[in-house]
């Protein structure tokens, strides 16, 4: 970018981030926007209002993810784009900053073409578009990535609508109440064949760029993940007057549960976590009935995340078996591992390298839309460093230089993948 776009993009940029990042903001700095909440509708009329002010046309799509078009949907279409809602009290950045940017960049290339010079004329041909794909964190139904892989198909969308919240509300209720017919989710292959490229840019949430010292990564691969739930029945008990050695309480096989996990994780070179927690009653002053918790485990291999949770569950049976402890344990989602389009991830290392810009090639450990999209389309990601390396955190944080890197990095790539759909198209 040269300074007058730059400062240009700056403002822009701070501005859009500003306007989003309140929506959801709590008093101590943590976000929350759950899928299908008001939060979830106030993020969606920014997404619209944003859209127009910008001179692009808003729509939705049946599985409740969001557009927006820079001139006629038509095909090779060059998309960018990310996510609004967030896990609960988590940052600002994830999701959020690929959508922003999503929107700069879009901008900024349109801006090029009014503006004339050599990346002007092409557009014409082919549009540009910005997406925020719907409930990629899954964090109010356990459902992650839902609107990318219902978008694709490769979503149980029976199985997810019956998915209830903490509150009792099933998926099927929350989409009706939200605006979404549940009975109209499934694929859009028609829309699918029209987008070109998809390229995601996301908040790193790791060390590595600040360990290496660069501002940008491409995403190379997303590393095979699943989420197990546990449930361990034992028996309620007046914590007063139950003997110590004549208890049934599943708190031991869960204290077992989350330190085999770690354990394993260890031993094995994954990463395992036990982060959520259901107690039946829930009471101080009793021993617990049940206690339900769910495993995230992620690792290189699925060989290696087949054998973390095997290691996890033995530990748990043995534990469970001792106290009489009933064991119940099934898995609630797996993703294999995905590779990103090498066609694309070439093409994008291209631009990259000929805008003298140094992106590191990494594997990431976190699930994205890109990576559930892949599937259909070609996909690439380009992750800007982050300050600290906190996820799911409001400590997450990255610098507005960075972030701008990657808008002009992501609006370089833009322009010229939607040169080169354009010359698809013509030779066809
Ligand atoms: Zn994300």
């Amino acid at each position: 970018m040269d300074p007058v776009e730059h400062a240009y993009a700056h403002e822009l940029f701070e501005r859009l981030f500003r306007e989003l990042s309140a929506i959801g903001l709590d008093a101590a700095g943590a976000t929350t926007r759950l899928a299908w909440t008001p939060e979830a509708a106030a993020a969606a009329r920014w997404f619209d209002q944003t859209a127009r002010a910008l001179g692009l046309e808003p729509e939705r799509d049946a599985c409740g993810n969001q557009w927006a078009w820079l001139g006629e949907r038509g095909p090779g279409a060059v998309v960018s784009g990310s996510h609004l809602d967030s896990v609960r009290e988590g940052g600002r950045y994830d999701g959020a900053l690929g959508v922003v940017a999503g929107f700069v960049a879009v901008h900024l290339a349109a801006r090029r073409r009014e503006l004339g010079g050599r990346d002007g004329g092409p557009l014409a041909a082919v549009t540009l578009g910005v997406v925020a794909f719907a409930d990629e964190e899954g964090g109010r139904f356990d459902s992650p990535t839902f609107g990318s892989r219902a978008l694709c198909g490769t979503l149980d969308v029976a199985a997810a609508l019956e998915r209830r919240d903490r509150d009792g509300v099933s998926l099927r209720d929350a989409l009706s109440a939200f605006g979404v017919d549940p009975d109209g989710i499934g694929p859009e292959p028609e829309r699918l064949a029209q987008i070109g490229a998809l390229v995601e840019l996301h908040i790193e949430q790791d060390t590595l760029l600040e360990r290496e010292g660069a501002a940008l990564a491409l995403g190379t691969r997303i590393m095979p993940h699943g989420r197990w739930r546990l449930d361990l029945h034992g028996e309620a008990a007046h914590a007063g007057t139950t003997p110590i050695d004549a208890r049934r309480d599943p708190m031991l096989a869960l204290a077992e549960a989350v330190s085999a996990a770690h354990a394993a994780a260890l031993r094995h070179g994954a990463l395992a976590t036990v982060g959520k927690l259901e107690v039946s009653p829930n009471a101080t002053n009793a021993v617990a009935e049940r206690v339900s918790a769910w495993l995230d485990v992620r690792a290189a291999q699925e060989s290696t995340v087949a054998g973390t949770v095997d290691d996890v569950l033995a530990a748990i049976r043995a534990r469970a078996d001792h106290d009489g402890v009933r064991v119940e344990m099934r898995r609630e989602s797996f993703t294999p591992a995905v590779e990103f389009s090498p066609a694309l991830r070439a093409r994008v290392a291209a631009v990259l390298t000929e805008r003298g810009l140094r992106a590191l090639p990494m594997a990431t450990g976190a699930g994205h839309d890109a990576g559930a999209l892949a599937a259909c389309v070609p996909t690439a990601m380009l992750f800007v460093r982050s300050d600290g390396g906190a996820g799911h955190s409001p400590r997450e944080h990255a610098r507005s230089e960075d972030c701008l890197t990657g808008i002009g990095a992501l609006t370089d790539v833009l322009l010229e993948l939607a040169n080169q759909e354009s010359g698809a198209l013509a030779d066809v």
